[in-house]
């Protein structure tokens, strides 16, 4: 009944982010971790659809439990691939209208780059720091997300993601996920989230009902 989702491709090679982020860390990050929240998202959609059949009886709040963190995992990390760019053709500032954006939001890119490495810094235990893009107001907004779903705001549109779960630095870095942060501005990718905003100010009206 419903779609299976797959595993996307990186759009770089799995060293192209060094030295900010080594191979072996992206070929485990992307094979290993991003593959099992796509395992794990499918495998609840089975569940779901056994029960809706009438052919299995599933624990409803364990499977949307289940749900909700692996395809949060998905979304997050398809999204996280894009944002970076590989090692000479990221980093810098994004200017255009995103900095434009984030200048009037913020204050400045550098009060708005303070505040988003404090959230990605500090998350307790595993997570993501988010900039998105608040389709109600038509600003930009800073979250801290636990784990892949929990502090995700309903309508908020993911621009920018950094993962922080010691998965995404532990190789490298081990505990000092501040150097991890630090250094991972070194290939943010802000095309990408350039035409992120584009497409939400397209279109974000008519996701929610205003
Ligand atoms: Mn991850």
């Amino acid at each position: 009944m419903f779609k299976r989702y797959e595993l996307p491709p990186l759009p770089y090679a799995y060293n192209a982010l060094e030295p900010y982020i080594i191979e072996e860390i992206m070929k485990l990050h992307h094979t290993k971790h991003h593959n099992s929240y796509v395992v794990g998202a499918n495998a609840a959609l089975e569940k779901i659809e056994k029960h809706l059949k009438g052919e299995a009886q599933v624990d409803v709040r364990a499977v949307m439990r289940d749900f909700s963190f692996n395809y949060g995992g998905h979304i997050m990390h398809t999204i996280f691939w894009p944002n970076m760019a590989p090692h000479g053709k990221g980093g810098g500032r994004p200017g255009g209208r995103l900095e434009d954006l984030i200048a009037k939001n913020f204050g400045s890119f550098e009060a708005f780059k303070s505040l988003f490495s404090q959230a990605a810094k500090t998350v307790e235990g595993v997570g993501w720091a988010v900039l998105g893009y608040d389709p109600l107001t038509e600003e930009l907004r800073i979250l801290q997300v636990e784990k892949h779903n929990l502090l995700m705001t309903a309508g908020m549109v993911p621009l920018l993601v950094i993962d922080v779960w010691e998965h995404a630095y532990y190789l490298q870095y081990k505990n000092d996920r501040g150097s991890y942060v630090d250094n991972w501005w070194n290939v943010v990718n802000w095309g990408d989230v350039e035409a992120r905003l584009e497409k939400a100010l397209n279109a974000s009206r008519s996701l929610i009902i205003l």
